[in-house]
């Protein structure tokens, strides 16, 4: 996995790369925004960690826009300033995956890393598929084998998050927070019910295929193959 790593402030660049570098990733470094863009716009990176303010002829968040602009989706995790941390909105807005508030831990960033480099290539693009699912957040519509399936939005948002996190174990708690927002009426078999509903849609109707959704008792849930 290569990294290219966009910060002025050498001692900060230097010690990241050096970390990441223990942690085997292929690292380089831009010191100003022009450099960062030029090769984040010419190398294939995994991962960019763009800093938001840089000297040059943009910032993080310029340069955040430009690639996005160009269709690039390397995911990407700002690192802002503590006193600027109501940047992180125009950050995120801009098409950034995620953001660290300095000063962070090295063990924070590595998270972080390993967290954005675990999703799909496809994490950003409007339609994502897994074997035979294809679903598409554009129209919001799903197909197993090329067949339509019907789903509702909620089930939709739960089956659009396991495909993003395909492959992993989530717990029912996990699962909750990103499917369900804080006003939602949740009852304690809430995540068990709506897994039972995607099953017979997703699973059920489609026998000779393997079943996609799996149990891990006392653990959550896995969306994969087995
Ligand atoms: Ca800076």
């Amino acid at each position: 996995m290569r990294i290219l790593i966009v910060e002025d402030e050498h001692k900060i660049a230097n010690a990241v790369k050096q970390g990441l570098e223990q942690q085997s990733y292929a690292v380089d470094v831009a010191y100003d925004a022009d450099d960062g863009l030029a090769m984040a716009t010419s190398e294939p990176y995994d991962l960019i960690i763009l800093d938001r303010m840089l000297p040059g002829s943009t910032d993080g968040i310029g340069i955040v826009q430009i690639l996005r602009k160009q269709k690039n989706h390397v995911p990407i995790l700002l690192l802002t300033a503590r006193d600027k941390i109501l940047d992180k909105a125009a950050g995120l807005n801009a098409g950034a995956d995620d953001y660290l508030v300095k000063p962070f831990a090295f063990v924070e960033l590595i998270a972080r890393v390993r967290a954005l480099l675990r999703r799909p290539k496809q994490a950003l693009d409007t339609s994502l598929s897994y074997e035979d699912v294809v679903l598409d957040t554009d129209n919001y519509s799903v197909t197993r084998e090329g067949a339509q399936i019907e789903l509702t939005a909620r089930e939709f948002a739960l089956l659009e998050y396991m495909i993003r996190n395909a492959e992993r174990v989530l717990s029912k708690d996990t699962i909750m927070s990103h499917v369900w927002n804080y006003d939602s009426d949740i009852l304690p078999n809430t995540v068990e019910v709506y897994m039972g509903y995607l099953r017979s849609k997703i699973d059920k109707p489609f026998p000779n295929k393997p079943a996609l959704i799996h149990t891990k008792r006392g653990f959550g849930y896995v969306f994969g193959k087995k």
